[in-house]
């Protein structure tokens, strides 16, 4: 299955068909034979490994890696350094530059198959781990740390953009109660039926929902105006309210959510937390007023 892909950097056609000659039947191979290139085509295919060479005029290996560190599209592309230099220096520097590993030629076909594949499997590792600590484990949702890296490029593009960005904060209301009455369990059930409730109520590809904290929840509505923000808010609510949800024990448990919705076009110069607290403050106020209700502006 040729489903990964691998960059070789080579001033040398010779160089880079060797390498592509015993690698092309197990992966997709992309070539570049400068370091200008390189680079365009490292954030034009995104490649899962970069080989490259060091020795090539106009720009250096080492250089082509600072650049490719640089940038946040191709900074965490491994590259492994492929090259005539045989000093221990080079081979120092190569690493402390970010290099995941150094493979001196002439190269044995077998060991850099063999390299690469293990660079391979950590990168798709890490790739897994960073996606997992985005994830709330319990409901599947984005997690807080998630919804911070999509909240700030939604704020951005909203600025940019002109364009209204809306924000639902709820809390399940007297949700000690219910889990001193049903058991933690059965609370952790209620919120997993929350966290569906909320993908099924939102319809649009662009709209985020994410588990904001124990029993708090929010909703990122991109490009929506303050009464469509109130509107799906009160969806959200009445969703929730009409929903039973079954207990072990028999009983039909119903609960109620407070809501904070605000919706705003930012400015240059709006802070991102200021837009949350606004928010915030808009639940607190649903909360005060009585809860089972939305507050907006
Ligand atoms: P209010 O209506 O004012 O929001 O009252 P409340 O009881 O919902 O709020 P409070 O902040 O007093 O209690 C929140 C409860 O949420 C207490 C805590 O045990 C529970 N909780 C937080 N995270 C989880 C979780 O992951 N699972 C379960 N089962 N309970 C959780
Ligand atoms: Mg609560
Ligand atoms: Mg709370």
């Amino acid at each position: 299955m040729v489903d990964q892909k691998i960059l070789i950097v080579d001033d040398e056609k010779l160089n880079i068909m060797a390498l592509a000659h015993f690698l092309k039947q197990q992966y997709e191979i992309i070539v570049a034979v400068d370091g200008e290139s390189a680079l365009e085509a490292a954030e034009k295919h995104l490649p899962d490994i970069i080989l490259l060479d060091i020795i090539m005029p106009n720009m250096s290996g080492f250089d082509v890696l600072l650049k490719l560190k640089d940038s946040p599209i191709t900074m965490n592309i491994p590259v492994i350094f492929i090259t005539g230099l045989n000093d221990a220096e080079d081979e120092e520097k190569g690493l402390s530059l970010g290099a995941v590993d150094y493979i001196k030629k002439p190269f044995n076909q077998t060991i850099v198959k063999a390299r690469i594949k293990t660079h391979l499997k950590m990168a798709d590792y890490i790739k897994t781990i960073e996606k997992l600590c985005m994830l709330d484990a319990l409901t599947g949702l984005p997690n807080r740390r998630g919804f911070d890296k999509q909240i700030e490029a939604e704020f951005g593009r909203a600025c940019r953009e002109k364009q209204p960005l809306g924000l639902i904060m709820l809390d399940i209301d007297d949700f000690k109660k219910y889990n001193d009455t049903y058991g933690h369990p059965q609370g952790d059930t209620l919120l997993q039926t929350i966290a569906d409730i909320l993908t099924k109520t939102l319809h649009r590809a662009s709209d985020i929902a994410v588990r904001w904290g124990g029993e708090e929840f929010c909703v990122l509505l991109p490009d929506t105006s303050g009464e469509g923000t109130f509107n799906i808010a009160e969806q959200i609510r009445m969703n929730i309210m009409n929903t039973i949800v079954p207990c072990n024990t028999g009983e039909k448990t119903k609960v109620t959510v407070s809501l904070g919705a605000y919706s705003k076009i930012p400015e240059n110069g709006d802070l991102l937390a200021d837009f949350i607290s606004n928010v915030d403050k808009f639940l607190y106020s649903a909360k005060k007023s009585g809860k089972n209700r939305t507050c907006t502006a």
